[in-house]
């Protein structure tokens, strides 16, 4: 190529990726009339018993309203769970597979093999976003920057170098991409924009509009989503896979870093956890404590710890026994905690690829995935990497996804130099690399940035719980808290007044109840 050519090529290639990124066309509207103006709000509602946002942040839902979404979860009473919508399959479910029951990782059973390590090699996925707003677009809206820091830290999560991930933090050797080609082939940035109240309120089929084979892309979709932080419709063992509806659902709150819910769910592992369950993986605390075996009790795991009940903030408990897993993705701690998959829910993930969704990922070469395009892996996409990419034009040799190749068509060509255009400069920069500590010295605290933020969150009832200074939990001790740790964190998650105000007989009655297991004294 003669050196005149480049700019000649820049610009046509400037000008392509440009037009790739208007190119989203108006989706079509579902269940949504043409008088819509007209019509009052509260009959706009496909299902009335699901929750619906209204274009001034109202939430209806059963004919009453609520001004926000914390408003309406505590009025959904003491034991509903938002966080995670996925449906767990009762215990004994049969795989929903047909051909597949008894496989490594079924419903049922994960048998661990060598066959699933990572040191067999990596596997990219392609993922498309779809950001889903209300109507009036004042709800829902994220930008690409957004998408794109939330990709990496899906992949940082993934390769066990996440936040809080600690140097021996098992790598899972999966890691996922924006798609650079659209199902027909065309080019694409991997991220679709619409506005329609329906779906926003995550109402309609929408995945009917909007998905892309789901047999070859993860489907991301961000909305509302049902008053949830995210879910997935159905484990792929349970049968769903591949199919139209297959797909991830995260709130569009808690999409990303820094969202409009805030602490704790600010910092992107809420869709790191739903793409594990997407990946097959149950909660931690699925079926409560393990039974005869581990591998086809509880989460299915043997390497995770047996766990009754989800744990909420860092602080870990023992509901079975043994410390549970309050680091894991698949819990439900304060997501500054979360830092790993264990080994064998990283083996049942890349069962589950091969096993229910072999199409979906690409045996790929080890690329510099928080930066697709840097090459040479200096921190910055820049002209040497652009030379190490014209240097490898045209097909690629075997079915291996190779670094260069960014948009996994089997050709190294004007769309990955355009993908470099797009990447030109520093690699996405992290919110945070500029802050060097947001520790306040306060032992009662947790402390973290997000976005560019310090965040500090209180530890419940610590310096009252645990203390030498405590009295016993088992007396009527006359102050807040007591001395067992566990046990006072227990009786005063259900009954605060234990610890805001003094340890009574009514608690010292619960500590003896034997409705609390951490409370053995
Ligand atoms: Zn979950």
């Amino acid at each position: 190529m003669r050196f005149w050519m480049l700019p000649a090529i820049l610009l046509l290639t400037v000008l392509g990726a440009t037009m790739s990124l208007m190119a989203f066309d108006a989706p079509e509207r579902v269940g949504v009339s043409a008088d819509v103006k007209k019509s009052p709000p509260k009959n706009r509602a496909i299902d009335p018993l699901r929750p619906w946002q209204h274009a001034d942040g109202r939430i209806e839902h059963r004919r009453r309203f609520f001004d926000s979404w914390d408003e309406w979860r505590i009025a959904q009473g003491p034991d509903f769970d938002h966080r995670c919508g996925t449906p767990s399959p009762p215990p004994g479910s049969p795989d929903g597979v047909a051909g597949f029951a008894g496989s490594d990782c079924d419903l049922q059973q994960t048998v661990p093999s060598d066959d699933y390590d990572p040191s067999n090699g990596d596997l990219v996925i392609p993922v498309v976003v779809h950001v889903m707003q209300n109507d009036e677009g004042t709800l829902g809206w994220i930008d690409r920057a957004t998408i794109e820091q939330q990709i990496k830290i899906l992949n940082d999560d993934f390769s066990g170098v996440g936040v809080s991930s600690a140097d021996d933090t098992p790598g899972a050797g999966v890691r996922f991409a924006l798609a650079g080609v659209d199902p027909d082939g065309g080019s694409t940035i991997g991220i679709t924009w619409s506005q329609n109240s329906t779906w926003f309120n995550d109402q309609g089929a929408y995945w009917e509009s909007l998905a892309w084979d789901p047999t070859r892309y993860l489907n991301i979709y961000t909305n509302a989503a049902g008053g949830n932080f995210g879910y997935v419709n159905a484990l792929p063992a349970a049968g769903l896979a591949g199919e139209i509806e297959d797909r991830v659902v995260v709130s569009w709150r808690t999409f990303g870093e820094g969202g409009d819910y805030g602490s704790p769910q600010d910092l992107g592992r809420i869709l790191t956890h739903e793409v594990g369950h997407y990946l097959g993986l149950f909660h931690t605390f699925q079926d409560g404590c393990d039974g005869e075996s581990c591998s086809s009790s509880g989460d299915r795991i043997c390497d995770t710890p047996s766990q009754a009940s989800p744990n909420f903030e860092c602080s870990s408990a023992d509901t079975c026994g043994t410390v549970d897993a309050v680091e894991n993705f698949m819990n439900y701690s304060w997501q500054v905690c979360m830092r790993e998959f264990t080994p064998d829910q990283i083996r049942r993930m890349r069962c589950t690829i091969q096993t229910y969704r072999p199409d979906l990922a690409m045996w790929a070469e080890q690329c510099a995935y928080t930066c697709e395009c840097d090459l040479n892996r200096d921190g910055r996409v820049n002209g040497s990497d652009l030379g190490l990419m014209l240097g490898k034009m045209g097909p690629v040799e075997g079915e291996l996804v190779v670094c260069g190749d960014f948009n996994f068509d089997g050709v190294i060509d004007g769309n990955d130099f355009g993908r470099i255009l797009i990447s030109w400069g520093d690699c996405i920069p992290g919110p945070c690399d500029d802050i060097d500590t947001c520790d306040d010295g306060d032992d009662c605290t947790v402390d973290y940035c997000a976005a560019g933020e310090c965040v500090s969150l209180d530890i419940p009832f610590c310096g009252i719980c645990g203390t030498s200074e405590a009295g016993s939990c088992y007396e009527s001790n006359g102050s807040p808290g007591c001395s067992e740790m566990d046990c006072c964190e227990a009786v005063c998650a259900f009954d605060p007044y234990c610890c805001q105000i003094t340890w009574d007989a009514s608690c010292k009655n619960k500590a003896l109840s034997g409705n609390f297991p951490e409370c053995d004294g």
